[in-house]
C-alpha cells in the first residue's frame, strides 16, 4: 500500500507541505508512549459530482474531545480543520478518499504535560478496509481496555496495539478479522468496528460503555430509524451472536461489512436477503449523498419487495 508519493501533499501545522519532505521530532512524546489522538475520516463524490466529507464535524469534534480526555492541548477549531482538509484533498486531486488527521505531543521524555501540540492531516485513496467478501470472524483471546484504565471514548494512538495484536492474532490463525469481548465478556467490538447483528428481523448492537461508540453505529441507528427496522443497544453475549441469523461490522474505513461465519458458527441467513444488507446499501447511498436511491430503496422496503427470514 502505497500512502503517498513524491506529489503528496499533506497539512502540517497550519501549512500544506509534501509528504514526503514533512518531519516529526524522534524524541515525541508521541512516539514513546503511544500518546496520540486520531481521526479516521472518509470523504467521498457525491452523486452531484462534489467532494463531501461524512459527518466532517462530528468527526472534528471527537478529534477535540479525545485529545481533551487525554490532556493534549487543543487549539483549532473544527471549522478551520474542515477547511483544511478540504484543502488537501483537492491538493492531491482526491475525492474518494481516507482522511487521518493526528495530533502529536513535542519531544518530551518526561510524564509531564505539554504545553503544546502538533497537528498532521493526511489524504490517501483507500480501498475496502476489510475487502469486500463476507468476513471469517474469531472471538479473540485478548479483551478490550478495561475503560477505568482508559479513556476508551478518545481515539488515542496507544489504544490502538490492543487492535493490532487482536488483528495480528485472527489473521495468523486463517481469520479475516478479531472480535474482541470487554472486561466481562460481554461482546465489545472489532479492533476498528462496531458490532451489529440480526436475528428475526431485529438488530442488536453492544450498548455503550465498554466501546467506541462509532460515528457510523451512530448512522447505521439513524438508518434502522428511518426505515423502522427495530433495534436494540444491549449487553450481548456470545451465545446471542452464535445464534443470529446474520452479523456485520461498522465504521468509517470498514463502512458495513457482513460476516460469513464466527469461530466455527456459520451465519444461516444469506446475507443479500438481510435486513443487514439492505442497511449496508442504505449506508453507502447515504455517504455519496445517492438521495434519489435511498428514497426508491425505502419505497421498495415499505412495498415489503425484500425478502428476509421473517
Ligand atoms: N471501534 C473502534 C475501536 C474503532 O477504532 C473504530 C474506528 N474509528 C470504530 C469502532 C468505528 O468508529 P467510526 O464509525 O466512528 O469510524
Amino acid at each position: 500500500m502505497e500512502y503517498y508519493n513524491e506529489n503528496t501533499v499533506l497539512y502540517h501545522n497550519g501549512k500544506l507541505v509534501k509528504a514526503s519532505e514533512a518531519r516529526m521530532d524522534l524524541y515525541s512524546q508521541s512516539l514513546h508512549y503511544g500518546y496520540g489522538v486520531f481521526e479516521g475520516i472518509r470523504s467521498y463524490k457525491t452523486a452531484a459530482g462534489e467532494t463531501k466529507i461524512f459527518k466532517a464535524e462530528e468527526h472534528y469534534e471527537r478529534l477535540k474531545q479525545s485529545a481533551l480526555a487525554v490532556n493534549l492541548p487543543y487549539i483549532w477549531t473544527s471549522e478551520e480543520l474542515i477547511g483544511a482538509t478540504y484543502e488537501v484533498l483537492a491538493a492531491n486531486k482526491l475525492q474518494d478518499a481516507y482522511i487521518r488527521p493526528i495530533i502529536y505531543a513535542p519531544a518530551n521524555m518526561s510524564f509531564a504535560r505539554n504545553t503544546e501540540s502538533f497537528i498532521a492531516i493526511e489524504v490517501w485513496e483507500m480501498q475496502p478496509f476489510l475487502g469486500e467478501k463476507l468476513l471469517r470472524v474469531m472471538i479473540s483471546s485478548f479483551q478490550r481496555p478495561n475503560p477505568k484504565g482508559f479513556k476508551i471514548h478518545a481515539k488515542a494512538t496507544g489504544h490502538y496495539v490492543n487492535s493490532l495484536l487482536a488483528s495480528h492474532e485472527a489473521k495468523g490463525e486463517g481469520y479475516d478479522e478479531a472480535l474482541l469481548m470487554d472486561m466481562n465478556n460481554f461482546l465489545a467490538e472489532g479492533p476498528g468496528a462496531n458490532l451489529f447483528f440480526e436475528k428475526d428481523g431485529e438488530l442488536f448492537t453492544p450498548e455503550p460503555g465498554n466501546i467506541l461508540t462509532g460515528i457510523t453505529r451512530a448512522t447505521v441507528l439513524e438508518i434502522c430509524e428511518d426505515l423502522h427496522i427495530p433495534v436494540t443497544e444491549k449487553k450481548c453475549t456470545v451465545e446471542d451472536l452464535k445464534n443470529a441469523d446474520t452479523a456485520f461490522f461498522c465504521g468509517t474505513a470498514a463502512e458495513v461489512v457482513g460476516w460469513k461465519s464466527v469461530d466455527d458458527y456459520h451465519f444461516p441467513l444469506t446475507w443479500s436477503e438481510s435486513r443487514s444488507a439492505l442497511i449496508q446499501r442504505a449506508y453507502l447511498h447515504r455517504v455519496k449523498e445517492e438521495d434519489a436511491n435511498y428514497k426508491s430503496l425505502k419505497t421498495e422496503w415499505k412495498a415489503g419487495a425484500f425478502t428476509t427470514s421473517v
